[in-house]
């Protein structure tokens, strides 16, 4: 199913009130073991998951294609999102590459820059939306596209990112799959930056449960994303408490998320099950 399909239009209190599409986002495993990672992503099938997406390069991940996990989650009866980036890619890469997956069934991609800008100059693409409009003007490939809630890193202000977000829409981009945020205030203003500059996509918030503290300062010196005081506050003071910590925060987020009427929740699930678990559990 296509990302117009999945998620219903816009962000808005005029939509009757519906359980919002959950997606996993998984890494093809480093060690190469599929099999672990089909096994937690069968657990979690029990969510009926709208998506499953599979980043391409990222968390120092391979950027070799994973067909066999593609394939395995296929047979899962699953609906695959591949990732795929700018960095490493010829035009003739894409092409194969998306060629490959329509052949496979799939019906949806998430096109992004990458982080590893050191190695674009060698590349076709430059940013994301060029890669949007290559895979646009080849395929029937229904096209996500990354937002940043808190303005992205190398953005001197949040309006020149809108900006530059529009020019991936205005590529053929179809559904906006945002960074994660732990401040769902920063998630609604920029859902209504987006909304006041003509923006009507869908905009599926990006969830990061913390399992751990050193994830947290990995995320916040990648990328710009604010840590609530109290959080800190908590995972400072009970150091040994930290996935229930993140846990908690993660349900109180979603619930929150779900009450203002999000069209998805997208679990950046670290290719573990059983937290994102327990947060389904107790949000549903
Ligand atoms: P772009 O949209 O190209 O933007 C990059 C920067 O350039 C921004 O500051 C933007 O404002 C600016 N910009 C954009 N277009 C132009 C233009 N035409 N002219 C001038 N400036 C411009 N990384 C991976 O390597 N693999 C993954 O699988 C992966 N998955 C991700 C999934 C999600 C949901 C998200 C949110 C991010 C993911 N990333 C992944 C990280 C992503 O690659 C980085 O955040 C990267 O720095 C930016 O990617 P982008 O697609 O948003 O880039």
């Amino acid at each position: 199913m296509e990302l117009q399909e999945i998620y219903r239009e816009g962000f808005s209190a005029q939509h009757s009130k519906t359980k919002p599409k959950i997606s996993f986002e998984v890494f093809p495993p480093k060690n190469g073991d599929i099999s672990t990672l089909f096994e937690k992503v069968r657990l979690l099938k029990k969510y009926n998951p709208a998506l499953i997406s599979i980043t391409y390069g990222a968390n120092g991940g391979t950027k070799d294609l994973s067909f066999e996990l593609i394939q395995s989650f296929i047979d899962l009866e699953l609906n695959v999102m591949p990732h795929f980036t700018c960095v490493g890619s010829t035009r003739e890469l894409v092409e194969h590459y998306i060629t490959q997956i329509e052949n496979l069934g799939i019906e949806n991609i998430l096109a992004l820059r990458g982080d590893q800008v050191e190695e674009i100059s060698n590349n076709d693409f430059k940013y994301a939306n060029e890669l949007v409009e290559f895979i646009h003007s080849k395929t029937t490939l229904s096209i996500g596209v990354a937002g940043y809630p808190e303005g992205h890193i190398e953005s001197p202000d949040i309006k020149s990112d809108i900006e530059n977000l529009k020019k991936k829409i205005d590529a053929g981009a179809s559904a906006i799959f945002t960074q994660l945020f732990f401040d769902n205030d920063k998630f609604y203003s920029y859902v209504e930056l987006l909304r006041n500059s003509g923006i009507t996509l869908p905009v599926i918030p990006g969830i990061m449960p913390i399992r751990a503290v050193n994830q947290i300062e990995k995320m916040t010196q990648m990328a710009r994303v604010t840590v609530p005081q109290k959080l800190l506050y908590q995972l400072e003071k009970f150091p040994d408490d930290t996935k229930k910590i993140g846990t908690e925060f993660a349900i109180h987020q979603c619930q929150d998320l779900i009450d203002n009427e999000v069209s998805g929740l997208h679990f950046f699930t670290l290719n573990h099950a059983g937290q994102v678990s327990e947060i389904l559990d107790n949000i549903f």
